[in-house]
Formats: structure tokens, C-alpha cells, sequence
């Protein structure tokens, strides 16, 4: 390790580091992050960096609020963006939250994750992987420099210049991710106004959840440079499609990928049909966990190309689990109701759970619906057992709440809290008026 570390303070050094951001993620899914002078590095480095846990939401009480940072120190990342034009640079590290006598603390969603990938090992996986999808929409920042209503381009699905306005800073954030490490793989205006995609190579469970939360950050950043604000809501505006965040995964042993098989008619594993019967199983459950916010449900709806029924398809773009037509070590699972709200460690440790259950239970996959299920009527679903995800958050956290399954991978630190947050919103926004209220009932009665 201190071969690493030196080379940490080199590049510091000759890089003229002078502020170091030390990063982590909340139950939220938001990412905390405290900064320290470089001149703290070493004593960063050495698992010596104390924060109070006490204010940061679902964390800790006040009585044990000492938790200690402990640097990721394969994380180790240098800002490509200067300080002011003054050749000042920041790095940062993400880290890993332990409590006051050295142990990981539960509630943190990054350790809590790597708990539940030890689970994968007695199945004799090497890795869990992800390739994720985010969506999301550039709005104008208006003459104050604040987020307005006006989307950036009126362009559409794989649209060029230049009705597609925001290419330029859809470029500078895929120049900005490179220069990270990013190995970035498609960059295109999705299907609604304003509305974009960028895709990167997979990773393994803990790098990808990493890359997820880094990529929010600079796509918000280089946006603001643009003068747009980025948003990953899942629906901002009514009518048009919401953002989503597809998760394509794969099972590795030392042979490689355990999902492809040469011999079967489709090139699937049978651990692969498991790993998807397992998640169809959980599905309702881990819905709260990959739509986390009031707002995800109004992207699962009829129309949008994003999932409102649990089923499985190796063709069509409604169900909730498409099986793309890669194959051999590309071979991969993709849910698609999760949305970039989703905290991306809490995520993959329910489905990677939910997955595991059906290999280790060897459960059967139901058959594959390939026509569209928006089209199919009441009966017909009924009839081809497929049910409904939960239509609102407040019915997601009940079902969440009677899934022992899930319940586990979530750890009881994480699950009370997540619960009681989620709680805590629906109150107060089942107390508000809206908008729709006035304009149904105000004259109506
Ligand atoms: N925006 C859609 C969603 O909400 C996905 C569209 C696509 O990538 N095909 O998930
Ligand atoms: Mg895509
Ligand atoms: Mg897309
Ligand atoms: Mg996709």
C-alpha cells in the first residue's frame, strides 16, 4: 500500500493538488463530500479523518456522531478543471465510512454493498458487473444564473445539430469523463426535448456505483459551464418521456460470463433464466429502492417506454427486464424501471440479492412476453400472470416493508432509515395541494 500512497503524493505534488474533496454517499443517494487542504493527505490516507456523523441525514444519532473516513485509495482522481485560471487543482477520494473503533459502519451504502457481494462468492462468482444507462435533461439557467423551465433543444431521439443544441455540452462532458477514465461509449440526444444519454463501459458492482455518482457530478458541473442545468428527475415534464437509468448486469466466475452458454437454442445459461426469475420474484420490493422519490412514479406509467409491468422479454421494450441480443462475455440482464434517483449502491445490493436468491433456489423463469403489455387488456395480463409494479411510493414502501429478502440486503441500519425518510416525504407531500386538485374540483363544486 505505501508504494500507492507515495505515488499519490507525487502525482499531488507535480499536478499542484491543493484541495482534496473526501466523498461519500448518504442513504439519499446524495453524494456528502468534506475538503481538506492537500496539506492533510497523509493523514487522510491513513484512515485518521474524522467527520460528525450527526448531520448528515440517516446517518447517526449525536451520541456516537465520531465516524471516521476511510479513503478508497484505487479512487484517487484529479479534477481536470482548474481553480479560478490559477493552475490550482482539486483530487478526491471516495471513501468508505467506519465508526469510531474501525468498523464499517451500517449505514453506509458503499460497505453495505460489498457485504452483500460477498454473498456472490460461495456461488463461485467472481464478479458482479454493471453497465448502467442514465438519462437526463438540460434545462436554460435563466438571467440569474437559476434553473429555469425552459428546456435547452426541441430535438429528438439520435437527433444532430443543430436542432440538438446542448451536443457541444453533451461533448465537453464526454471529454471531461475521458480525462477521468471513462471509457465512454455512446453519447446521444434521447427521445424527448432536451433530453440526453450517455453510456460508458461496464465495471465492476463497487467501480461502477462510484462512476455513477462521479458522472452526476461532472455532468452537472460542465452543464452549469454551459449555462444549463442538468437534472436527473425521472419526470420532469408531464407528457414526454422520463429519464431513466437501465442496469445492464452480468454474473463472472473465472470462466468468464455466467449468463452466456454456447450450447442452449438462445445462448442463455440457466443461471441467467434463475438470476431473472429471481428479480421478477423481488420485483415489487426493490421498486422503493430503484424509485426512490414521489416523483419515480410518475415515470413508470403506460406510454414512455419505461416498464409498469413485471415481465421479461428478450425483444420488446415494455417489461421490466429485457435480455439485449449480445452475446458471449457481453451477455447481460437489463432492468429497466430504475431511475437516476436510485442511490446505486443500495440498488445493486437488492438485485444482486433478488439474483442470487434464484440461482442458489434454482427458480424457474416464467416464459418471455415479446409483444407490448401496454396493449394487452386486464384479462389478458391476468391470464399471462403479470402483474403491476407499485403504482405510487407510498404503496412501494409497503410492499418493500413485507420483503424479508430485500429487508436483508438492505441491512436493518439502512432499512429503518430508508423507511422512515421515505415515510417522512409521502406525509408531507400527501398534505399539499395541487395544482390538479384546484383545476378539477375549485369550481367543479
Ligand atoms: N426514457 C425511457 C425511460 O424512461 C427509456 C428510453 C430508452 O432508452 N429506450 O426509461
Ligand atoms: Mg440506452
Ligand atoms: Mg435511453
Ligand atoms: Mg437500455
Amino acid at each position: 500500500h505505501s508504494k500507492k500512497k507515495e505515488q499519490i503524493i507525487k502525482e499531488a505534488k507535480e499536478k499542484n493538488v491543493k484541495f482534496l474533496r473526501l466523498m461519500f454517499t448518504d442513504i439519499d443517494g446524495v453524494i456528502k463530500n468534506v475538503e481538506v487542504p492537500i496539506s492533510q493527505l497523509e493523514k487522510v490516507m491513513n484512515n485518521e479523518m474524522a467527520f460528525d456523523g450527526s448531520s448528515i441525514d440517516g446517518f447517526v444519532s449525536i451520541d456516537q456522531s465520531d465516524m471516521k473516513l476511510h479513503p478508497d485509495l484505487d479512487t484517487w482522481l484529479i479534477f481536470p478543471w482548474e481553480l479560478d485560471d490559477i493552475n490550482v487543482k482539486i483530487a478526491r477520494f471516495i471513501c468508505d465510512v467506519h465508526t469510531p473503533d474501525g468498523e464499517p459502519f451500517a449505514g453506509d451504502p458503499r460497505n453495505n454493498l460489498k457485504r452483500v457481494l460477498k454473498e456472490m462468492e460461495p456461488l463461485g462468482f467472481t464478479d458482479f458487473n454493471l453497465g448502467p444507462e442514465p438519462e437526463f435533461f438540460l434545462f436554460k439557467l435563466d438571467e440569474n444564473g437559476k434553473p429555469s423551465r425552459t428546456l435547452n433543444d426541441s430535438g429528438g431521439y439520435f437527433d444532430l445539430a443543430p436542432t440538438d443544441l446542448a451536443e457541444n455540452c453533451r461533448r465537453d462532458i464526454v471529454i471531461e469523463l475521458e480525462a477521468l477514465g471513462f471509457h465512454i461509449e455512446a453519447s446521444h440526444h434521447e427521445n424527448a426535448p432536451g433530453q440526453h444519454e450517455i453510456d460508458w463501459k461496464y465495471a465492476s458492482a463497487i467501480e461502477a456505483c462510484d462512476n455513477i455518482q462521479t458522472f452526476k457530478l461532472i455532468v452537472k458541473t460542465v452543464a452549469r459551464k454551459h449555462g444549463l442545468h442538468a437534472t436527473f428527475m425521472p419526470k420532469p415534464i408531464e407528457g414526454i418521456s422520463g429519464s431513466g437509468m437501465h442496469f445492464n448486469m452480468s454474473l463472472f466466475t473465472e470462466d468468464g460470463n455466467a449468463f452466456y452458454d454456447s450450447e442452449t437454442e438462445d445462448q442463455l445459461s440457466h443461471t441467467a433464466y434463475q438470476f431473472i426469475a429471481g428479480l421478477l420474484d423481488h420485483a415489487q420490493a426493490f421498486t422503493a429502492i430503484c424509485n426512490p422519490i414521489i416523483n419515480s412514479y410518475k415515470r413508470l406509467t403506460p406510454g414512455f417506454e419505461a416498464p409498469v409491468y413485471v415481465a421479461w422479454s428478450g425483444t420488446n421494450r415494455t417489461p421490466l427486464v429485457r435480455v439485449p441480443s449480445s452475446r458471449g462475455n457481453s451477455t447481460r440482464i437489463e432492468l429497466r424501471s430504475v431511475d437516476p434517483t436510485a442511490n446505486p449502491y443500495l440498488a445493486l445490493a437488492v438485485l444482486l440479492k433478488a439474483g442470487l436468491e434464484g440461482i442458489a433456489e434454482a427458480k424457474e423463469a416464467p416464459s418471455p412476453i415479446n409483444r407490448n403489455i401496454y396493449n394487452m387488456s386486464q384479462m389478458e395480463r391476468k391470464e399471462n400472470n403479470i402483474s403491476a409494479l407499485p403504482g405510487s411510493l407510498k404503496e412501494a414502501i409497503e410492499v418493500l416493508k413485507k420483503d424479508e429478502t430485500i429487508k436483508e440486503a438492505l441491512g436493518n441500519h439502512i432499512f429503518d432509515r430508508f423507511i422512515a425518510a421515505k415515510e417522512e416525504d409521502w406525509r408531507a407531500y400527501a398534505k399539499t395541494v395541487s395544482q390538479y386538485e384546484t383545476d378539477r374540483y375549485f369550481e367543479l363544486y
